[in-house]
């Protein structure tokens, strides 16, 4: 399709998206008493206007019955969690018993560590990319140093290439071939946080299953974004947070993957806790732990209810729309994003560069050759919400349950006249 830079084509593409309708679903920020342009989806995605009913059945369940509540409520709280193991199983690539919801992010991958980071004598590094995701490179350190093991020897980063802004994957199979039977985990970001890159999950899971290790990765950026095959793909585990983009409001439950072949293995130890008994003996209050034959075996504690409704309430479009919906408009919007990009770059001659690669999902990264946090600041006054990552990268992530077309088209417009003004 050859895009056009102007408002009535852009228009014309919104008239033909089928997730238009879902644009009245969401809540949209307002600067100046219009409605931003919101590209933070990656951050925190929008509230969709139907989570409060969820919220709301909590809290009149909660008056009107109490602790009756676990039992009784219209959606009963002691198993309310197990509602969203089967559409979240869809997202990622899972079958259902694989999926669970519990904690957060950064809690879920210390617990999974604590299966699946055991390391001996000989077997006890690392593999992640440089760079992590800062809360991934604090949890890897404390981890190895819990083992009593120096993280500068037990951590190996696999680097980008100088001058390159994206890993390559034959660098990190050539990193996994050398580490060879040290390795005793790879964990990535399977989508990065800054660059906005795919990592080829599929491959590089393979790669370090055939060196001995486990594969794991941090499904932040992925989940909801990006295709997954987790199952398929013979992941050990992975974890995600909700709130970016799917939707879930600030800091609610994350997810959970764990590969059928770990469930129910006693080589597998873990962290343990009531809600991970069987749900037929947990109220007997037995003094010896009979797991969940399925990756609730994980949870530990009783579900925090008012973080998983909203959860469920967003994942409930997830099921109206599907995950192929939405990645076929990913796709035309993030390329209609880059056409804007390299229109305005032409016309105002500001030499931009988008730093993301062809493999991507939501999101585009720009280095702002030459221009100033004054373009940021001016775009941000004037209704843009993206966010500046240093040295000078803006990230763009339209986000197809509630980005237009037209977003894009008056973005652009914007840009120019922050680039002619700030130059
Ligand atoms: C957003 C993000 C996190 C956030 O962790 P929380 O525990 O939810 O605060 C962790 N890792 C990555 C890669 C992220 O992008």
């Amino acid at each position: 399709m050859t895009f056009q830079n102007t408002l009535a084509f852009a228009q014309q593409l919104d008239e033909q998206d089928v997730l238009k309708k879902y644009q009245d679903e969401f809540y949209f920020p307002k600067v100046n008493g219009k409605e931003v342009i919101y590209f933070t989806g990656n951050s925190l995605g929008l509230q969709p206007k139907r989570t409060q009913r969820f919220i709301d059945e909590v809290m009149k369940d909660w008056a009107e019955l109490a602790v009756e509540g676990h039992f009784y409520a219209e959606k009963p709280w002691w198993d309310y969690h197990e509602r969203l193991a089967a559409p979240l199983a869809k997202i990622v690539g899972a079958k259902t018993p694989e999926v669970t919801v519990m904690n957060t992010l950064t809690v879920n991958l210390h617990l999974l560590m604590v299966s699946f980071y055991r390391p001996t004598k000989k077997r006890y590094k690392i593999l992640c990319e440089e760079k992590a995701f800062p809360s991934d490179q604090y949890m890897l350190q404390s981890q190895i140093r819990f083992h009593g093991l120096d993280p500068n020897d037990a951590i190996v980063e696999v680097k980008k290439r100088d001058g390159e802004h994206h890993w390559r994957t034959e660098d990190v199979l050539a990193k996994i071939d050398e580490i060879g039977d040290e390795l005793a985990l790879v964990l990535i970001g399977g989508v990065n946080y800054y660059n906005g890159q795919v990592f080829d999950m599929k491959t590089i899971t393979a790669a370090g299953k055939k060196a001995g290790a486990f594969v794991g990765w941090d499904l932040a950026h992925a989940a909801g974004n990006v295709e997954l095959k987790l199952h398929e793909w013979q992941v050990d585990f992975a974890s995600w947070c909700s709130y970016k983009y799917m939707n879930s409001g600030p800091g609610h439950a994350s997810g959970v993957f764990i590969h059928e072949k770990h469930l129910n293995n006693p080589d597998i130890p873990r962290f343990e806790g009531w809600w991970g008994t069987k749900r037929e003996t947990r109220f007997l209050m037995k003094p010896t732990f009979d797991p969940m034959e399925n990756a609730d075996a994980w949870q530990l504690s009783n579900a925090p209810i008012l973080s998983v409704a909203p959860y469920l309430a967003s994942l409930t479009m997830f099921e109206e729309v599907g995950m192929e919906a939405l990645i076929e408009k990913r796709d035309k919007i993030v390329a209609y994003l880059e056409f804007i990009l390299h229109e305005i770059d032409a016309e105002v001659d500001s030499s931009f560069e988008i730093i993301t690669p062809k493999d991507r999902g939501c999101q585009l990264s720009v280095f702002l050759h030459g221009q100033g946090k004054s373009l940021f600041d001016f775009l941000m006054k004037n209704g843009v919400i993206t966010d500046w990552r240093e040295p000078n990268v803006i990230r763009l992530a339209p986000a197809p349950f509630y980005s237009s077309y037209e977003d894009m088209y008056h973005f652009g417009q914007l840009l120019k006249k922050g680039i002619l003004e700030n130059s």
